[in-house]
Parts: C-alpha cells; sequence; structure tokens
C-alpha cells in the first residue's frame, strides 16, 4: 500500500541534542526506530533512552532495530552515562526502553535498576521504563518494579488475532499477563501499553484488546500508526484517518482507559510526561 502524502511530518533537526548523544555513544529509540516526531522531541528535549546494546535477539516484523541472536557486549558504564545527559540536558521526565536480550541470564532486567537508580541519584526526573517481556519470568520483573519506576510500559503492539504473525517471539497472554502482574505488585507504579494500527485489525478486536487492557487496570493506551521501515518488513494494511483515530480514542475511554493518546504520529514515548499529568489531574 503506497504511503499517503498526509503522513509526512517536518523535521526540525537539534545537531546539539545528536552531538551530546553521540559524544556519549548512547542510543535513543528515537534513531534507532527512526520515529517521525524525532526532531520534535529532540527540540524540546526530550528522548528515549535505549540500554542493552542496539541489536536485538528478536525479530518483530515491524520493528527496524537490528538483529543478532547472539546479543552484544554490555557497556556497563551506560547507567551512569545516561543519568549524566539527563542531567545535563535537566529532562523532567525520562524513558528508558531496550531491546530484548534473551541471551543474558537476567534477560537485561539488573541493567534497567541500574539505570533507574543512577537517574534516581543525581536527577529529579520521573523515570518511565518500556520493558521487554522478560519471558514472562515474575522474578526478573521483580527487579524492575522494585527499583520503583514512576511509569512501567510494555506495548502489546496488536490485537492477539494478529500477535503471532507480527512479534513471532512473545506472547499476547505473557504482555497483558506482565502489565497485570506490575499492577497486582504495586499499585502506586502507572502502567501504560501501546497498540500500532494498521496491520489489518479489524475494530471488534480493537475492541478486545482495549477492553483485555481495562481488566488488568492500565492506566495509559497510545495507539499510532504502523509505518513500514523498510520493503523487507511488513506490509502497511490501512493508513487510519484522522477521524478514525478520533473514534478509537473515545472507544477506548468510554471502555475506560483513564488516559488515551490516539493519532498517526503517536508513539508510546511521545508526550509521555503529559500522558502522566493528565492522569493525575
Ligand atoms: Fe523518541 Fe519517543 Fe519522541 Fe519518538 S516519540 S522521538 S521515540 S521520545
Ligand atoms: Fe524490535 Fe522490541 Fe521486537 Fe526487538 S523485541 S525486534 S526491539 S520490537
Amino acid at each position: 500500500m503506497d504511503k499517503p502524502g498526509w503522513i509526512s511530518k517536518k523535521f526540525y533537526k537539534d545537531n546539539e541534542m545528536e552531538k551530546l548523544l553521540d559524544e556519549n555513544l548512547l542510543n535513543t529509540v528515537c534513531e534507532a526506530a527512526n520515529c517521525p516526531n524525532k526532531w520534535e522531541c529532540f527540540r524540546k528535549k526530550t528522548a528515549t533512552f535505549m540500554i542493552l546494546g542496539n541489536k536485538c535477539t528478536r525479530a518483530c516484523r515491524f520493528c527496524s532495530v537490528d538483529k543478532n541472536i547472539r546479543g552484544e557486549n554490555l557497556n556497563s558504564n551506560e547507567p551512569v552515562k545516561i543519568a549524566e545527559v539527563v542531567k545535563k540536558i535537566r529532562l523532567k521526565h525520562v524513558v528508558i526502553t531496550s531491546v530484548t536480550r534473551d541471551d543474558l541470564e537476567d534477560e537485561g532486567a539488573i541493567h534497567f535498576k541500574r539505570t533507574i537508580e543512577e537517574i534516581r541519584r543525581i536527577s529529579d526526573a520521573t523515570i518511565e521504563v518500556l520493558i521487554p517481556d522478560f519471558n514472562g519470568k515474575k522474578e526478573l520483573i521483580d527487579i524492575v518494579i522494585d527499583a520503583k519506576p514512576e511509569v512501567i510500559s510494555h506495548n502489546i503492539e496488536t490485537v492477539e488475532n494478529l500477535h503471532k504473525r507480527i512479534k513471532p517471539i512473545g506472547s499476547y497472554e505473557n504482555s497483558i499477563e506482565l502489565l497485570n502482574y506490575v499492577k497486582e505488585r504495586d499499585k502506586n507504579i502507572i502502567t501504560k501499553s501501546g497498540i500500532m494500527l494498521g496491520f489489518g485489525e479489524s475494530i471488534d478486536e480493537l475492541a478486545e484488546s482495549i477492553e483485555d487492557l481495562k481488566d488488568i487496570n492500565c492506566d495509559i493506551l497510545t495507539m499510532g500508526q504502523y509505518l513500514r521501515p523498510s520493503e523487507k518488513h511488513i506490509k502497511v494494511s490501512e493508513y487510519i484517518t484522522d477521524e478514525k483515530f478520533v473514534m478509537y480514542k473515545k472507544l477506548a475511554l468510554e471502555i475506560g482507559i483513564p488516559v488515551v493518546e490516539s493519532g498517526r504520529f503517536i508513539r508510546s514515548s511521545y508526550n509521555a510526561i503529559d500522558s502522566i499529568k493528565k492522569l493525575m489531574k
């Protein structure tokens, strides 16, 4: 399906932010996933840091992150470097995410914990972690919960029916159970999830997924358009119109998700701080 003209976005470059990230050898998902909001977020001095390297041990069919089944060496200094940059650019809210590291014994849970702790040590920023599924291992999820980030996010990515096709490794049930477990363990942690639209999901399937998130008391839901990173990735089945995004937002609010962000350029970390403020109102 050809990309319509209205799906592109104006870019405003921020070379200073890029320089700072390059100098500190830090990865951002903004760059790795070629996010359409990149320059807008950089201009606002916001970024989502990607820890645990920039090669993933999985191969989701929508994702542009490089794959390496054996993973990479860990940069043990990464948590300190991220904290220093967060402090330097005076972020008020920081999002930390990662590739999936099925090759590591702790799947990267301790690195998440260390990153949260280092940021806490030198900055007042609120912290949001967008975590992998840790293969459903509760003892690993506990390590992240016990570090007490303000927000734990995990994207279900798509509706149940399409999940296996889009994410060959991992399961819809694991993702829902992870978010459920976080809320049960610590009700003060805000839980958040994201769904990409345009894979061919029906409105009934979407409504069912939103119901699933409501049933586990998920606080924030983001819905955005899937954009195909390259010819090798899964095709876009539908470019969702603005009217539909408005309708889907209304649907999710009616089902009972407290805060919903829905729009063609919405990504799970876009305007993340605003979502939290809405929840606090
Ligand atoms: Fe980065 Fe998230 Fe903004 Fe995209 S939406 S540029 S990933 S902070
Ligand atoms: Fe991309 Fe995450 Fe899938 Fe890895 S697990 S391929 S980073 S979406």
